[in-house]
């Protein structure tokens, strides 16, 4: 009789993330203050946030094996933060948590138009360093796809490209230029449309055919994916660029709605699906986020996803 071991497989990570953890505080207004204005809100609450952290609970929501890379300060928002991730099923034993500087914060407003404006505070995010990305280099090496964004300097970025086993899917949020070094590394890009244009030194492209046409032009990346908000996103590869429209629903809030997004290209690529497929299912993962408030909260489950009905 063959031998059976008595213990259960160790349990592999599929996706791991290395990004921020921010505590979130939203308030609804008429309209986004301008320079200078105040603007009386309507009502506020809290939520768990931070790109990475959003990304890890997307993906962890549609029933991938995440870990997530990142810091927290001593404090109650990093408890709130590190729970949040736990509840969604992330494992969370290379989160770190550093004394004598706060949690990550975002102050959010998201206006009747359902656009927002978001300020984040790093906090302990900003002392993610490479040396302490690479000391989860095991876990990096082995998953099927690595997920990181720009909330956390950069040499923890780099340290996550070179440690990556996997695909290398890199969301370039908030908009910045990148050095071509970690572009070539990069397997999927993911920018915005402000963010792409931020890539490229230009405007942000208006519309799918030009967000196209600009994204062919970032060389570097195997694909480049351009999320679209409302008019969902453009797949560029290999010399094609095709569009994938997004579901038409009753968007009220878009926080992290890009990173519902993200994790749910991820969650179809561990699945197998080609990058257009992917980004067919990650668009409606966008969607359902764009209908709730909140960050994490928003976040759906596949069967949230799949059971999304365009109005
Ligand atoms: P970010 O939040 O990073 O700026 P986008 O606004 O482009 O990203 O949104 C990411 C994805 O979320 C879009 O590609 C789309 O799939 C979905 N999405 C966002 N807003 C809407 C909306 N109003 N209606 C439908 N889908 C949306």
């Amino acid at each position: 009789m063959a031998h059976r071991s008595l213990y259960p497989r160790p349990v592999l990570v599929e996706i791991a993330v290395v990004g921020s953890l921010n505590l979130d505080t939203t308030v609804r207004v008429a309209h986004l203050p301008s320079p200078g204005e105040t603007v009386l809100g309507t009502g506020h609450f809290s939520d768990a946030g931070g790109k990475g952290a959003n990304q890890a609970v997307a993906a962890a929501r549609l029933g991938r094996r995440v870990a997530m890379v990142g810091l927290v300060g001593d404090d109650d928002a990093g408890v709130t933060l590190l729970r949040s991730l736990a509840d969604a099923g992330v494992d969370t034993s290379a989160v770190g948590v550093v004394e004598d500087i706060g949690s990550g914060i975002a102050v959010i407003t998201v206006a009747d138009s359902a656009e927002n404006s978001i300020v984040v505070d790093p906090g302990a995010n900003r002392v993610l360093d490479g040396d302490r990305v690479r000391a989860a280099g095991g876990l990096l090496g082995s998953a099927a796809v690595t997920l990181v964004q720009l909330e956390v300097p950069i040499d923890a970025v780099v340290a996550a490209a070179a440690c990556a086993g996997g695909l290398l899917v890199l969301n370039p949020a908030p908009a910045t230029t990148l050095a071509d070094d970690l572009l070539r590394r990069t397997d999927v890009l993911v920018p915005n449309a402000t963010e792409l244009g931020t890539l490229l030194g230009d405007a942000a492209p208006v519309g799918a055919e030009e967000a196209g046409r600009m994204a062919t032009a970032v060389h570097g990346p195997a694909a480049v994916v351009v999320t679209l908000g409302a008019d969902g996103a453009v797949v560029v590869e290999g010399g094609r660029v095709i569009h994938v429209a997004a579901p038409v629903v009753r968007a009220v809030d878009p926080t992290a709605a890009g990173d519902a997004f993200c994790g749910g290209l991820a969650d179809a690529l561990v699945r197998g699906l080609g990058l257009v497929d992917s980004v067919r299912w990650a668009v409606r993962c966008g969607a359902v986020a764009a209908t709730r408030w909140g960050a994490q909260a928003s976040l759906p489950t596949r069967r949230d996803v799949e059971a999304l009905e365009a109005v």
